[in-house]
């Protein structure tokens, strides 16, 4: 089996947030059950690799906005596996955005075509997010709600697997920016707008693709509402089959207490109550809190008002009794609200804010943490309350998609329903409360959630499936 697995972001080599460790887990987990994956990643100006680490593999001619362009193609192999990672160089993928991205699904398409020319043809192209959402059209599939072929375009007979991610991102676009991709508009569903029509990109792939999955079975049934899939519940429910909810998991060997370099303190389930209060400590000192015993509260995530549950933990704070805890939050994004959080850390001696992204502080504050706060208003599967678990740090979780699927309240965390401030401040007092009143049971928590198992074991299998039901094992 042989997957072009196409995608924005990739471990080590570039990350935004969760579709990066994703894109790296899932190809390795896949590798180890004998998938051969290739991920198709841009190389954007920011990709860190090493010159000496990259074969080209030569130019791939593109055609795009009346002009013939050369795109390089580079391998490398996602460190210390066997997964090969192609990257592609041109001036137009140099940075983030939505022109990028189409420009990018033609370099896809192109290389899956030059590859089955070769001898060297894929079994499935799997696809994440909207960025790859236009390679299904591109390859030629038809279209799964309308049933209607698409005739402009040569069919390849590819099957293609879309992943969502994350529907709060759909890549709208002008249709006078899909113009330069040369191909008739007609088999595109241009949206009424004041400027003039628009595309939704991750509408035209759930249109076209074979398989429409998403990463959490939570998730997949909320997208199906308004609420949740705004602009695009419509086209998910009149697929024919249903949305694929498989739940993320984690790379435990990349995630773990007993080896991760940047820890002060190692540790494994035997020894977290001293390597948790070692790293506990140092956190303090890091991040200019006072060295206490209170319940410390940690968040890392990105500072995106619609999604995180920030607006939420600010008020919380500040109606909470101040003597009874403190909280480090990790984060960029939202200006408005990043400056909000500044304001409170200033006002605030047992809270601490650090606007930036750095991993090696995440990863110190999963360690020193003993809880960690993810009050999303939405969660397609999130990954912090699973890393949070395996450092043996109890999650608080607001109950929704992939949060809803991975914690259960007082076994292995907290969870809260409303998305009300009350309501967490409720939650987080129960938090405060239960550690200060019955260790025995906190202990017992965090020896449970570090039993949890989120490794990538049990979902790439059901990927496995996913694919082999698309393109059955050839006969020899
Ligand atoms: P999302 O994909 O919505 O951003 P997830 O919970 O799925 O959220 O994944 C977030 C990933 O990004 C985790 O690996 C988390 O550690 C990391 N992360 C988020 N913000 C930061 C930051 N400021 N610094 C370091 N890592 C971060």
């Amino acid at each position: 089996m042989k997957v072009l697995f196409a995608t924005s972001e990739c471990v080590p080599f570039y990350k935004k947030g969760g579709l990066g460790d994703v894109s790296h887990s899932l190809p390795v987990a896949l590798s180890h059950l004998g998938v051969s994956t290739t991920i198709a990643l841009p190389y954007f100006e920011k990709v860190k690799v090493k010159r000496g680490d990259l074969i080209c593999l030569g130019p791939l001619a593109i055609d795009y906005a009346g002009k013939r362009e050369l795109v390089f193609v580079f391998l490398t192999h996602i460190p210390k596996t066997t997964v090969s990672v192609l990257l592609f160089r041109h001036p137009r993928l140099s940075s983030y955005d939505e022109s990028t991205f189409l420009f990018f699904c033609l370099c896809v398409s192109a290389w899956y075509r030059l590859s089955a020319l070769t001898g060297n043809g894929f079994d499935i192209v799997h696809c994440n997010d909207w960025h790859m959402a236009l390679i299904p059209l591109l390859l030629g599939e038809q279209d799964k709600t309308l049933k209607k072929q698409v005739k402009t375009l040569q069919s390849t007979a590819v099957k293609t697997v879309l992943t969502i991610h994350n529907l709060l991102y759909q890549g709208v676009v002008r249709a006078s920016t899909i113009r330069n991709m040369g191909l008739p508009m007609s088999i595109f569903e241009k949206i009424p707008s004041p400027e003039g029509g628009v595309i939704n990109l991750f509408r035209e792939g759930l249109e076209h693709a074979d398989v429409v999955s998403t990463v959490s079975p939570s998730y997949a049934k909320e997208i199906l509402t308004p609420e949740f899939g705004p602009h695009i519940y419509d086209a998910l429910r009149k697929r024919h089959d249903p949305v694929v909810g498989i739940l993320n998991g984690i790379d435990t060997d990349v995630w773990n207490p007993k080896t991760d370099e940047y820890l002060p303190k190692n540790y494994t389930k035997k020894s977290v109550t001293e390597g948790k209060a070692v790293n506990k400590e140092r956190l303090q000192k890091a991040v200019g809190l006072p060295v206490s015993d209170d319940l410390l509260f940690g968040f890392v995530g990105r500072i995106e008002p619609r999604q995180k549950g920030v607006d939420l933990i600010i008020k919380a704070v500040r109606q909470l009794p101040k003597k009874s805890f403190q909280v480090v939050l990790l984060g960029t994004g939202n200006i408005k609200q990043m400056k909000e959080l500044e304001h409170l850390d200033g006002q605030c001696t047992h809270i601490s804010y650090i606007e930036t992204f750095d991993e090696r502080l995440a990863r110190r504050i999963y360690a020193g943490s003993d809880v960690l706060l993810v009050p999303s208003k939405f969660e397609p599967c999130g990954l912090t309350q699973m890393i949070a678990m395996r450092y043996g740090t109890i999650p608080l979780v607001r109950r929704t998609g992939g949060l809803a699927d991975s914690v259960e309240d007082g076994e292995t965390g907290f969870v809260f329903d409303d998305y009300h401030v009350e309501d967490l401040c409720k939650i987080m007092w129960k938090a405060i409360t239960l550690r200060e009143d019955d260790p025995k049971k906190w202990q017992a928590m965090v020896t449970r959630v570090m039993q949890e198992d989120f490794s990538w074991k049990r979902s790439a299998r059901e990927y496995l499936e996913v694919y082999k039901k698309l393109a059955p094992p050839r006969r020899s």
